[in-house]
C-alpha cells in the first residue's frame, strides 16, 4: 500500500514539476492538498509519513474524524516511541460546501476553509475564530463556469464580496478558489482557470487586498496540469494520489 502510494505520490509530483517547467514557474510555488475523502485512515497516515502535510475533505463530518483519528495516532506514537519519531501535524483544508451551522464544528480541526461565498458564512467564520482567539485563512470560491450545480460567487460579484470581508478582524482571505466543470480533455478546463487568474490579478490591482492576498486554488486529479500552466498555487488532489491504495489488511 505504502509502495503504491509513494509511487503515485512521486508521479503527481513530477507532473507538476513538467507544468511548472512549461509555464517558467517554481515547483515550491505550488502546493498539494492530498484529498482523503475516499480513503481509509490507514491510508491517511501514511501519506502522513510519506511526508504529506496539508490534507483536504469536502465533508465537515468526514474532516472532523480524520483529523481527530491522526492526532490520535500522533498522539499515542509520542507515548510509544518518543516525540523524534512523530510525524509533523498536518493541516486540515475544508473544501466542500460549508453549512453555517457547521462553521463552529469544523473550525478546531481546519487550518484553511477554500469556500466562502457568502458575508454570513464570513461573519461566521470570523466571529467563531476570535473566540478560539485566532485568524482563519480562506479563500473566496468563485462559480466561474456558473454551472448551477456549483455553489461559489460569480465573478462579478467577487471584487465585493472580498471588500466586504476585509473589515473582519478573525478571517483573513489568502485568496480565490474555483472548480471546472468535469471534461475529459483537461484543455476544457483552461479558459475557466485563466478567467479566475484574470480575476485574481484585477483585485490585486486595485489594491482593495493586502500581500495576503496571493493564492489560487485550482485543478484537480484530471486538470491540476493545466491549472497549474494558469497559475494554480494550491492543487486539490485526491483521485491520481490514492487510486490503487487500499489499507493492509493487519
Ligand atoms: C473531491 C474534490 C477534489 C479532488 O478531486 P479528485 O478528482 O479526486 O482529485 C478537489 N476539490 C474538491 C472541492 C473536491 O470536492
Amino acid at each position: 500500500m505504502r509502495r503504491k502510494l509513494s509511487d503515485n505520490l512521486k508521479r503527481v509530483r513530477d507532473r507538476i514539476a513538467s507544468a511548472c517547467v512549461k509555464s517558467n514557474r517554481n515547483p515550491n510555488d505550488v502546493t498539494l492538498v492530498a484529498v482523503t475523502k475516499t480513503v481509509e485512515v490507514d491510508v491517511v497516515r501514511s501519506a502522513l509519513e510519506l511526508g504529506i502535510t496539508e490534507f483536504g475533505e469536502s465533508r465537515v463530518q468526514e474532516l472532523t474524524k480524520r483529523a481527530s483519528m491522526i492526532e490520535e495516532f500522533r498522539s499515542r506514537r509520542r507515548l510509544v516511541a518518543g516525540p523524534a519519531d512523530v510525524p509533523p501535524s498536518p493541516n486540515w483544508h475544508m473544501i466542500g460546501y460549508l453549512q453555517r451551522n457547521k462553521v463552529k464544528q469544523v473550525l478546531p480541526w481546519a487550518r484553511v476553509i477554500h469556500s466562502v461565498d457568502s458575508l454570513r458564512l464570513a461573519e461566521d467564520i470570523s466571529t467563531h475564530s476570535a473566540k478560539m482567539e485566532r485568524t482563519t485563512d480562506a479563500f473566496v470560491q468563485v462559480n466561474v463556469s456558473e454551472e448551477k450545480s456549483k455553489h461559489g460567487v460569480v465573478v462579478g460579484a467577487t471584487a465585493y464580496l472580498i471588500e466586504q470581508i476585509l473589515p473582519m478582524p478573525n478571517i483573513r482571505i489568502i485568496g480565490l478558489m474555483t472548480m471546472a466543470p468535469f471534461e475529459e480533455n483537461p484543455e476544457l478546463a483552461r479558459p475557466h482557470f485563466a478567467r479566475l487568474r484574470e480575476l485574481f490579478e484585477d483585485i490585486r490591482a486595485e489594491r482593495i487586498v493586502g500581500p495576503a492576498f496571493a493564492h489560487l486554488s485550482m485543478g484537480m486529479s484530471n486538470d491540476f496540469e493545466v491549472a497549474v500552466e494558469e497559475g494554480a498555487t494550491v492543487v486539490r488532489i485526491g483521485t491520481a494520489l490514492f487510486e490503487g491504495v487500499t489499507a493492509a489488511v493487519s
